[in-house]
């Protein structure tokens, strides 16, 4: 009897240690993964007490415009309500309702950062404390023709150098004066605090034709070839196309964005090697970045032909956000290599820009890039076309339904092939109908801009 109490207290304490040892493990990892996440939550309370007692540095975009700096012991935004309202979502506010960078880089303004020397130093000479100034890679200016290009409609546009990464532009529509916050909140809006840009998810429509492209690529089915006559029946339903294409190869079905031709060959090749392919482009995948939280874009699968179809041509259950678009586009133009999107450019002049590689979508993207040349050259995206450089894109025509009605977002997203420009763009147009109509043009427009700026 007493022998077999030991031996059962013996096993119960190995099962603690157990439990205990896969507990400590987990906290290690949690703090590992989330810690700088737990760190800048506006609920933090050392963070609070922290910004009580230290001056935070200034916030700058990538030209040294100060956009929220400190001036005569008070804190204020940059002047010019129009900059202010296209970049309130990258700087975000300072009572952390936004994850803006006045949240994400909350360590180096309010000089956590900094060495416990100097922290020593100021301790003891009784000079008040005084934050890292943070410069950001964006470029105001850019932001601003971002969000006009919007033209009043919901939505965002992200632009980015497709080789390092840095996000020159990021503008989220409908946006608030981050100066007059106090009237904004007693106006009672809250999707105005949405960053659409970096959460919104959106159905991707016909941009996602761009990975089903390269799983057809990828798979064998690259020489595949379809006749549209408008639409045609999958599953026993009926897919439908915005026109009639006649004989179509891989090429000039994205060009003209053809969804009988995606919605066959999706179904030949099987939705499994789509899913795959969209894996590597990284959706359902929670991506924990350094500068930028990012909603996770969704591919599901369906049990039926007909729903799977309409996943390859974006629709269906396929969600997206912009900054994720943005990439997709940016990773074809760099040869395969979607970069992690970076934010944060120096702080206190200590450059902190270290282009990483998110993930390699592909070994090669030249024929996919000569398909997105090809769509602006002649076909959907045609409005984005700018004179003495090659732009190569994809329009998307989303269809929503939702309790407004029946609609559409626009959509273009694209880049320019050319060394001297590395820019890749996500344009989204809530409701605005045509991609290439709408969004196409605007992608041009802020396109020119940032070669104007010598981007
Ligand atoms: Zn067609």
């Amino acid at each position: 009897m007493k022998n077999v109490l030991k031996r059962n207290i013996r096993i119960l304490l190995i099962v603690f240690c157990v439990m205990f040892t896969g507990l400590t493990v987990y906290l290690g990892y949690m703090v590992g993964v989330y810690g700088e996440r737990w760190f800048v939550t506006p609920y933090n309370p050392r963070l609070n007490r922290m910004q009580a007692n230290v001056q935070p540095g200034d916030i700058l975009d990538r030209t040294g415009k100060q956009l929220y700096y400190s001036s005569g012991g008070k804190r204020t935004y940059m002047s010019g309500s129009g900059q202010r309202r296209a970049a309130a979502h990258i700087l975000g506010d300072s009572d952390g309702m936004t994850y803006g960078a006045q949240t994400m880089f909350a360590k180096y303004l309010y000089g956590y950062d900094q060495g416990s020397v100097t922290r020593i130093v100021d301790l003891v000479s009784g000079n008040p404390r005084k934050g890292s100034d943070v410069m950001l890679t964006i470029d105001a200016r850019l932001c601003e023709t971002a969000y006009k290009a919007l033209d009043g409609n919901r939505g965002a546009v992200v632009v980015m150098n497709y080789k390092t990464g840095e996000i020159l532009a990021s503008t989220s529509s409908p946006s608030f004066d981050p100066l007059r916050m106090e009237e904004f909140l007693e106006g009672g809006g809250e999707s105005e605090l949405v960053n659409r840009a970096f959460s919104g998810l959106y159905p991707p429509g016909s941009t996602f034709k761009i990975v089903s492209a390269s799983a057809l690529i990828h798979n064998g089915m690259a020489d595949y070839k379809a006749t549209c006559t408008g639409s045609t029946q999958i599953g026993g339903k009926t897919i439908t196309c915005t026109g009639k294409h006649g004989d179509l190869d891989l090429k000039g079905a994205l060009a003209q964005s053809c969804n009988v031709y995606f919605a066959q060959a999706a179904t030949e090749l099987g939705i499994d090697a789509i899913e795959r392919e969209a894996a590597k482009f990284l959706f359902n995948t929670e991506l924990l970045f350094d500068d930028v939280i990012m909603g996770q874009s969704v591919f599901n699968t369906a049990l039926n032909d007909a729903d799977n179809a309409w996943a390859a041509i974006g629709q269906h259950q396929d969600l997206v956000t912009p900054l994720h678009a943005c990439m997709i586009a940016a990773s074809i133009a760099n040869n395969g290599v979607m970069m992690e999107p970076k934010l944060l450019y120096s702080v206190s002049g200590r450059n902190m820009l270290a282009p990483r590689a998110a993930a390699a979508v592909a070994a090669d993207t030249q024929a996919l890039k000569d398909m997105m040349i090809q769509a602006v050259k002649d076909g959907t995206g045609s409005a984005a076309a700018i004179k003495g450089v090659t732009v190569g894109g994809k329009t998307g025509t989303a269809e929503i339904e939702d309790k407004d009605g029946r609609a559409a977002h626009a959509w273009f997203i694209g880049f320019i092939d050319d060394d001297e420009h590395l820019l890749a763009i996500a344009v989204v147009m809530e409701r605005a109908g045509s991609g290439g109509k709408h969004a196409a043009p605007a992608a041009r427009r802020v396109l020119r801009k940032a070669i104007e700026l010598g981007y």
